[in-house]
């Protein structure tokens, strides 16, 4: 019997629509056109809609013949809702819709907490409040939350050498990623006064009283940015409270951040998910299983980019040169937990397939799928990373 569930393990049915107050909105290729009256590209939000529309059915699609091959296994049930600027879904054995809507509501309020806590678009989350104190030494109060995405950040921040940088934030605005006012790549001098503002080494986390967590940016004008980890952290909080209600047999996944438990049906041996090929929004490279309780999570270059004079630029940046990674066209990371397989994801991204397959190896239990930028394509992956 198969049992694979062909849900790609990436998010694309709208996800990432960090639309700026400009209206700008920054996604996929296939939705971009060049706006010829200044060199940047311009997405517009309607387009976001209707060609994640289409992108939808052909997952819905893709995941139908996937079960067909299974000829008796009917399709697990899944609801969808828009969460941080993504798409979110809860999965479960078909047959129970009202213990799906039931899994939604309480996946649902976590990742409702994580985004009021870890939202740099909200101004009055937790972490703009660190924000907003850059350059005062006194720590700010945070709340667990916070904390504890801040103390992963930090130590992956350590562990890969500075790929992955939660204070990522200026450098992020400096290419055009939070506003629609860039339009040419910024100078050499302006990345290295940008540097200046960014580094892990200058954030201040106290943890002296557990009940009382407290972090300062050293620096002023740094930026805490956790986009690249507060996704798998809200997976991993959804999950840990699905199962202390004594849940089995589901699928969380936040705008390509999935975590799974059980199986997805009977006589099942567990959830199968679709890698997708970067170059192809709507195949699959192959697909991977999720034993008990693992996650997986896919970093993209072709998620979120802007294009500044014509040359297109993905939204993972180097902190160690200022500027956007290019080589690497996708990253899929299986982890023991999801803020583990989503932090590792942009860290390999960064890091290319030498060097991350060296720090792989500190990480047990991970795994890693490098897709390459290139024609025609080319994957790296570490010796344990299985796909069918
Ligand atoms: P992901 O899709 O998980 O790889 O996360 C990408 C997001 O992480 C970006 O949109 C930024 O918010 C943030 N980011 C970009 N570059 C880095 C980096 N080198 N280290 C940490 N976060 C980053
Ligand atoms: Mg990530």
């Amino acid at each position: 019997m198969n049992e694979d569930y062909p849900l790609f393990a990436q998010d694309f049915t709208g996800r990432h629509q960090d639309a700026d107050p400009g209206g700008r909105t920054f996604r996929a290729g296939r939705v971009a056109r060049p706006d010829s009256r200044n060199g940047s590209q311009v997405v517009s939000a309607s387009a976001c809609r209707s060609a994640a529309a289409r992108l939808l059915v052909a997952m819905l699609l893709l995941a139908a013949s996937g079960c067909a091959r299974g000829k008796s296994a009917p399709p697990p049930q899944s609801v969808h809702w828009l969460c941080m600027g993504t798409t979110a879904a809860v999965s479960a054995p078909a047959g129970q819709s009202a213990r799906v809507q039931r899994l939604r509501e309480t996946v649902g309020t976590a990742f409702a907490e994580i985004e009021r806590d870890l939202s740099i678009f909200l101004t009055n989350s937790v972490l703009n409040a660190v924000n907003a104190a850059a350059g005062d030494p006194t720590p700010v109060p945070v709340n667990i939350h916070v904390a504890a995405v801040l103390r992963h950040a930090l130590d992956v921040a350590k562990a890969g050498g500075g790929a992955f940088d939660p204070t990522v934030g200026p450098l992020m605005a400096l290419w055009g990623f939070r506003s629609g006012s860039v339009t040419h790549p910024p100078a050499a001098a302006a990345i290295t006064e940008t540097l200046e503002r960014v580094g892990w080494r200058h954030v201040r986390l106290d943890l002296t009283d557990p009940a009382a967590p407290a972090a300062a940016l050293t620096r002023p004008g740094m930026r805490l940015d956790l986009g690249g980890i507060a996704k798998g952290y809200a997976v991993d909080l959804a999950y840990d409270r699905l199962r202390a209600a004594g849940d089995t047999d589901f699928l969380i996944n936040l705008g390509g951040n999935l975590r799974a438990h059980g199986v997805p049906g009977a006589g099942r041996t567990g959830w199968g998910i679709g890698v997708r090929d970067p170059f192809h929004g709507d195949r699959i490279l192959g697909t991977v299983a999720l034993r008990e309780g693992e996650a997986t999570a896919t970093s993209g270059n072709y998620e979120r980019f802007v294009v500044l004079d014509g040359v297109r630029y993905a939204h993972i940046i180097d902190p160690r040169s200022g500027r956007p990674v290019t080589g690497v066209a996708g990253v899929t990371v299986i982890a023991p937990t999801a803020m583990q397989a989503d932090a590792l994801s942009t860290t390999l991204f960064v890091l290319g397939p030498e060097a991350g397959l060296r720090l792989l190896a500190a990480f047990p239990g991970c795994q890693a799928l490098w897709v390459l930028d290139e024609q025609p394509v080319r994957t790296v992956s570490s010796p344990g990373f299985v796909m069918r």
